[in-house]
């Protein structure tokens, strides 16, 4: 059916694009990714039924670290040493092979999600043309000069061994951790016994110090503590300095400017010639620390800025696993990251006389997003895209585009405006290769295009490598020559940063290279959505960033962005914690469709909390009570023998049939229009509202029609609307839930009429027909609903059960128009609300006058003594203003008297409360039942309650809907009077042939009861 579904428009001229966000084939699919996916699934579905063409392809994303981590897990491997050892040609094919293996098990995992895609034309990023089109806008951004070599400080894993960029490290990269920092001295060289006091969270950078920095206008202290003679900063010295101690001067930070000290380990060879002086920096703070900052330009991004400002030595001590390189004696080939390292260096500076104390030290320190190790900063060599000329072209291509929620724009502007210059370059294995050519003698680079210009330039290697994907190391047996000094050249030995492999998307799975005309039927895509959390720094950074490099164009018109998905409690989900869940057991325990409808009717703005409580409220509120109202009309329908092939011409509609229409092409122009406009959460929500009242409503109301012995049109009316009515939802849902939606279609639809379309999703998008909107009928019966409502509250206040009849109904409404509404309906109403009579309450001043006034000891009692005094300024007011007051009340404006605010409704219904009247009231409507119970009345109200009953005890003895049946009773009081009375009406509602007063007999189904103080015994039979 899949296949069927997606060449369903192959021959129309409507387009309609989507391109996917590749997912990572790295692991099985979760509950997270179902969100986006359900989104993704939904448009589709709904611009399939509108009949637009589409391309339904489904992306995996393929290439990069992650991978390579899992792979390495997989072996158990500690070090890049291990992957060298192992072969890269077999860890890069493994890799490989992991993608494989998880893109089949996702595919899998979105079918059952109803995710319905080309599944066989499935797109991925580590394929030759995506890498080859990614070296084409490589070329170009060279071509304007963009790509260059920075030597640069960059945060390193060193487990990775690879570099990571900042907006890496940005969006998840920090954890809260628990160092011990150092507070060690300084030495002034021309002030002997005195030292200057520093502090570092980072006691293995302490190798690398050349300068010491303080803030010029920031105060300092002379300290005298014992021996030693220390300075620190005012702000500092609290904290800093332990213990007794005196202060001998103070003076500014620019006084101390250009002393020399001794370094921490100046005995290193690293160091030789080395002379340390103190520098004036603006960024010094004294909030903690010492107010004097240690500097080592290689390892840390602004100590390496201050080193090209002061022309400071750089002294990089890491190699790219975090060892400790030559030059740095005892150290050198320990791990900068261990314990004992750490141990080593503190007992240095203690034998040294440097040490004053160390301190545990907790903050939050950035991590490795993909393996978890501590992030160290380190002297590198990477490529970059410079954004100095691109960030204001890419600003105004992101301003084109239409953002939901909307304050997407200006998440992604403000990005814009404040990243660095893009890293693209990851010194790993399995990913892009980057094409770059850096002339070792000259210091000239080459950027390739293609595998074309590749082969042309070509000086050795290619047939070595001919005929394998663009991966290391097959890539780098071809050598080019270097077009300025004829150098042979190899390929720079870096991978690319796989952003490049998910932005490159919109030009490489359009055929850009290859077929410009097909690009530009689908360039730019009408539609992406993502969870957008990270992706304003990843995914839509690299296709804004790509596209306005190749075309100055948005990639996509509209991008919808979506929350992250967190526990029931609004808690992260964890596997460490417990509360993940699976996407298999959640598919398992709630269903597909209604783990779809929780993210439908969820606001993308704001994370969803998912779990099997939100739901089971979901099933019952909407699923079940859409899966009863089917299942009643299903039932009826056999029973009756209906088919759909009973309507002939316009049947004879009711009220309530045409109501229940009007509503249906309403909800319908609702749900287009919500989902026309990207948004789900609206349409669920008039998709709930119109169950409820098709169900609370319409069917409930229309029980008696159905139930009914005689087919008459009134019944054949019935049968019609509600047939129309879940035929169309059937439509309307199947983008939500597709299952569901088909099951309901499958036996409505095509259990009657094979030549119908085969499948709901092969149909057509249901028109709404503006001719069937009564929109006053839509309002009249909503004033209806509310009044009875307010009914129902009334009857409760006063104890009455809904079974027992009253007589008289009062209803004030605000405006005539209401009123007469209100009089149309009123037949509805009455039955609803189980009324005699309906009486409009006009005049406004006389129901004051007449129920209010008398009563005001009563309205004092209520309300306390404040309404006293209310009551009193009433009792004291002229006609005229109680006139006032009156209409005030009327129009259920706020009344203020004697000052203080009265509600209208209460005011004006105070007043009937305790002569056998009940009230409620709300926005100027005010409802007021009589609670008075005649003998006639308790007998219709008992005839009622034993009809009930009498079907109760139908069900529990397992009668079919239409089986005949025989009653009996027993029972004091009135008991025979009432069921001589009510026969007929007993009989009717409860199929009985034949309602007999006698005790049970052998073999009936009995119950024994006692009903408002009488005890009562009821049985059936079948007749
Ligand atoms: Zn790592
Ligand atoms: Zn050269």
């Amino acid at each position: 059916m899949i296949e069927k579904y997606i060449r369903k428009n192959d021959a129309s001229d409507r387009r309609w694009s989507f391109i996917d966000g590749p997912i990572t084939a790295n692991n099985p699919m979760g509950v997270h990714h179902a969100w986006g996916r359900s989104y993704k699934d939904l448009w589709q579905r709904f611009h399939t039924m509108l009949g637009e063409k589409q391309r339904y392809q489904n992306g995996f994303d393929c290439q990069g670290l992650w991978i390579e981590v899992e792979v390495e897990k997989e072996h158990g491997f500690a070090s890049k040493k291990d992957i060298l050892d192992y072969g890269v040609d077999k860890f890069v094919e493994e890799c490989k092979a992991r993608v494989q293996r998880f893109a089949a098990i996702q595919t899998e995992q979105s079918i059952r999600l109803g995710y319905w895609m080309d599944w066989d034309n499935s797109y991925y990023t580590n394929s030759d043309e995506n890498n080859y089109t990614i070296w084409g806008f490589l070329k170009t951004c060279h071509e304007r000069g963009y790509v260059y070599k920075g030597h640069d400080v960059m945060p390193w894993c060193p487990r990775c061994a690879t570099g990571l960029s900042e907006h890496e490290i940005v969006t998840e990269g920090y954890q809260e951790v628990t160092h011990e920092s150092v507070y060690l001295k300084f030495p002034l060289v021309e002030r002997p016994g005195e030292s200057l006091l520093v502090w570092t969270t980072t006691p293995w950078t302490l190798p690398g110090n050349v300068a010491a920095a303080v803030h010029p206008d920031l105060t300092y202290l002379k300290v005298k503590q014992g021996g030693d003679v220390l300075y620190v900063s005012e702000g500092a010295a609290k904290t800093a300095i332990n213990g007794e101690h005196e202060v001998l001067a103070s003076m500014k930070g620019r006084d101390l400017v250009g002393l020399c000290y001794r370094g921490p380990f100046d005995e290193l060879p690293v160091a030789d010639g080395l002379e340390h002086t103190v520098i004036a920096w603006d960024e010094v703070s004294d909030a903690e620390g010492t107010g004097i900052v240690h500097i080592a330009p290689g390892c840390g991004k602004e100590d390496f800025q201050l080193s090209k400002q002061f022309d400071l030595r750089v002294i990089a001590p890491t190699d790219d696993e975090g060892i400790y390189l030559d030059g740095f004696g005892p150290l050198t080939g320990k791990s900068v990251s261990s314990d004992a390292t750490r141990d080593e260096i503190f007992d240095s500076l203690s034998d040294k006389g440097l040490m004053y104390r160390t301190q545990r030290y907790l903050h939050r320190y950035p991590h490795c997003w993909r393996c978890g190790t501590e992030l160290i900063f380190r002297l590198v060599d990477e490529w970059f895209i410079s954004m100095d000329e691109l960030r204001h072209q890419i600003a105004d291509v992101t301003r084109q585009i239409r953002w939901i929620p909307e304050f997407g724009l200006a998440r992604e502007l403000d990005w814009l405006r404040n990243m660095d210059d893009w890293m693209i370059s990851k010194k790993r294995y399995y990913g892009l290769a980057l094409p770059i050519y850096d002339c070792p003698e000259c210091g000239t680079f080459d950027v390739i295009g293609s595998e074309v210009e590749l082969k042309e330039r070509a000086v050795e290697g290619w047939d070595q490598f001919d005929g394998h994907s663009p991966h290391k190391p097959w890539i780098d047996a071809v050598k080019v020559k270097c077009l300025k000094c004829d150098t042979v050249v190899s390929r720079i030995p870096d991978v690319g940063n796989p952003w490049l492999d998910a932005g490159i998307v919109p030009y490489s799975t359009l055929n850009y290279r290859h077929d410009r005309a097909y690009w530009e039927q689908w360039f730019p895509a009408h539609f992406i959505t993502e969870a957008f959390p990270g992706q304003f720094r990843n995914w839509f950074y690299s296709l804004l960033t790509m596209s306005t490099v190749l075309e100055n164009r948005p990639p996509f018109l509209t991008v919808l962005g979506h929350a992250m998905v967190r526990d029931e409690r609004g808690e992260e989900m964890h596997k460490s914690k417990g509360n993940a869940i699976w996407f298999e057991d959640a598919a398992d325990n709630m269903g597909v469709d209604v783990m779809r409808w929780l993210f439908f009717r969820q606001n993308p703005a704001y994370n969803i909390n998912f779990g099997y409580g939100p739901a089971d409220e979901v099933r019952r509120a909407m699923f079940l009570t859409l899966w009863n109202t089917y299942a009643f009309f299903v039932t009826y329908a056999s029973i009756d023998g209906w088919t759909p092939g009973s309507i002939k011409g316009e049947p004879a509609y009711s009220e309530l049939d045409r109501w229940v229409l009007s509503e249906l092409h309403l909800l319908v122009r609702n749900v287009t229009g919500a989902l026309a406009d990207f948004d789900a959460m609206t349409a669920t929500k008039h998709v709930e509202a119109f169950i409820e009242d098709l169900s609370n409503w319409y069917v409930r109301r229309s029980r008696r029609r159905f139930w009914k012995s005689e087919s008459d049109t009134d019944k054949l009316a019935a049968y019609a609307t509600l047939y129309e009515t879940l035929v169309t939802l059937s439509k309307l849902l199947a983008p939500f839930t597709p299952f569901l939606a088909e099951e309901m279609y499958q036996n409505l639809v095509r259990s009657f009429d094979t030549a119908a379309p085969e499948s709901v999703h092969l149909t057509d998008w249901p028109a709404a027909d503006g001719s069937r909107i009564d929109q006053a009928l839509s309002d009249e019966t909503r004033l209806v609903m509310r009044v009875a409502s307010l009914g129902r509250a009334a009857r409760a206040k006063a104890q009455l059960k809904v079974r027992q009849p009253v007589a008289e109904l009062f209803v004030k409404l605000p405006t005539e128009m209401e009123e007469h509404a209100l009089q149309r309906l009123a037949p509805q109403l009455l039955e609803e609300l189980n009324v005699k009579e309906l009486r409009i309450v006009r005049d406004e001043t006389d129901f004051l006058r007449f129920d209010v006034k008398p009563n005001l000891k009563l309205l004092g009692q209520k309300y306390g003594r404040d309404v006293q005094e209310i009551a009193k300024a009433l009792q004291s007011m002229s006609d005229e203003e109680l006139s006032a007051v009156a209409r005030a009340v009327a129009a259920a404006q706020i009344v203020k008297i004697a000052g203080k605010e009265v509600d209208p409704g209460e005011l004006l219904v105070s007043g009937r409360e305790k002569e056998g009247f009940a009230s409620a009231s709300d926005d100027g409507a005010v409802v007021i039942v009589s609670t008075e119970i005649t003998p006639e009345l308790r007998q219709e109200g008992l005839a009622r309650e034993i009809v009930h009953r009498i079907q109760n005890l139908r069900k529990d003895a397992g009668f079919e809907i239409a089986d005949r049946i025989r009653t009996y009773y027993a029972g004091d009081g009135d008991l025979r009077d009432v069921m001589r009375r009510f026969d007929e009406y007993v009989r009717q509602e409860t199929l009985s042939v034949e309602v007999k007063e006698a005790q049970p007999p052998a073999g009936a189904h009995a119950e024994t009861a006692n009903v408002d103080g009488t005890e009562i015994t009821l049985a059936v039979e079948k007749a």
